[in-house]
């Protein structure tokens, strides 16, 4: 029986051959997956770790990135979301129910602390909010469930006390979970730190910054090592309808052959920048975890054993700069370009209010307004003349405003 043109053209009869070798693997589009016949239909377990049913539950494309995931940061189990943010988000509605308490640090990636607030308001969740630099600021109640833990924090960089918080959180059997953004699985391993071989119980990356590295991909995931809660985590992905595109997997698992290369790269870019930034007389406080001034790096050093931190460095300027001044530097700058997120090739900056951000007495932190340098890919030399002009501007123009000519 020959079909009509119209049939021809979706019933193509070429197939592709099952294997070819290539250096990146195929790369599956999949909404509708189909089944050989109604046994493998009736066979399915969605609840199998690599289940081909749906394209939401994954595809050999976003599975194949999962487990690349899973290895880099040494945990066992990969749910891969949209967004960081979303990946946070499916640990907060998976595991926070009514009447529960969670720990959160104030440093926290500030929309995880926004949604955590909004849980709270309509849920009934009790948000803490503890200091990750002092253990004993974490005071869980019988009622806490979920600790968020970040290493090192959002904007200060602060590194945590990881070793006492984690132990602490097992001894009253609370949930730890850690947004491992900033150390990428790279800086340190979360799954075996310290020397009692210590481990979070969930990695939250989200893969929009270092894994995507071109400052064009929204990802994040979602790591375990043990299959109880991985199941608890796979059903709210499948109810909630989390998905990516194959697309987006295939370019993030591209990027992730030089993430190593690019991490060390930015990483020795921050620590040329570092020490430039702490010889200039504008800041009263440089922030850095591997810096010996910054708060927590004596954790750094401890967690940290393989010497590496992201490319970020952030500076308070003198509390005599207003937040004219600090505008003007920022539109000064060429290079680095106003934006948020990081990891990618080009240089950002972004201006920070701490006051707007911070709910607990910070002492370790100086009065003034806050600007976060993320390092591109450019050489280091570049990017401090970028720095040193617009510094020159801003003194300018502080200092030097022609006085007012009256006729
Ligand atoms: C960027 C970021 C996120 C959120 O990732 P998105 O993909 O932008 O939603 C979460 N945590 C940290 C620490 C981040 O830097």
């Amino acid at each position: 029986m020959k079909n009509k043109p119209q049939t021809r053209l979706i019933h193509a009869p070429r197939k592709a051959p099952q294997y070819i070798a290539t250096v990146q693997p195929p790369l599956y589009r999949a909404s509708t997956i189909i089944f050989e016949n109604t046994n493998a239909l009736f066979n399915r377990h969605w609840t199998d770790e690599y289940d081909y049913s749906y394209g939401t539950h994954g595809t050999p494309t976003t599975f194949t990135l999962g487990d690349q995931i899973a290895q880099i940061e040494g945990g066992r189990y990969c749910l891969l979301a949209p967004s960081g943010l979303s990946a946070i988000n499916l640990v907060n509605s998976c595991f926070l129910n009514h009447g529960d308490e969670v720990w959160v640090s104030d440093n926290i990636y500030g929309p995880n602390m926004e949604h955590l607030r909004n849980l709270e308001s309509r849920y009934g969740i009790s948000v803490k909010v503890y200091n990750s630099i002092d253990v004993d600021s974490f005071t869980p109640s019988e009622k806490a469930k979920l600790i968020w833990l970040e290493a090192a924090g959002s904007v200060t960089l602060e590194f945590p006390d990881l070793i006492n918080l984690v132990k602490k959180a097992q001894k009253h059997k609370i949930l730890t979970a850690l947004d491992n953004t900033w150390g990428a699985g790279l800086a340190f391993n979360a799954f075996d730190f310290g020397d009692e071989h210590l481990s979070v119980d969930i990695s939250v990356h989200a893969l929009t910054k270092y894994p995507s590295g071109g400052g064009d991909i929204l990802m994040g995931s979602v790591l375990t090592r043990d299959q109880k809660l991985h199941h608890q985590l796979f059903r709210m992905h499948a109810i909630q309808g989390i998905a990516i595109s194959g697309d987006d997997a295939a370019q993030v698992q591209r990027s992730l052959a030089s993430m190593q290369i690019r991490y060390e790269h930015q990483c020795k870019s921050a620590l040329t920048l570092l020490d430039w930034l702490k010889s200039q007389d504008d800041f009263v406080q440089v922030l850095h975890p591997a810096d010996e001034s910054s708060a927590g790096h004596s954790y750094w050093k401890e967690i940290c054993t393989s010497g590496l931190s992201a490319g970020l460095v952030s500076v308070i300027f003198k509390p005599e700069y207003d937040l004219t001044d600090i505008r003007y530097f920022c539109d000064q700058l060429k290079l680095f370009k106003l934006g948020f997120s990081w990891g990618g090739p080009v240089s950002l900056v972004m201006l920070y209010h701490l006051k707007d951000m911070r709910q607990l007495e910070n002492q370790h932190l100086k009065q003034g307004l806050l600007v976060r340098f993320c390092i591109g890919l450019e050489h280091p030399e570049d990017l401090i003349q970028d720095i040193e002009n617009a510094l020159k501007q801003l003194q300018k123009y502080k200092y030097e405003q022609p006085i007012q000519q009256t006729e």
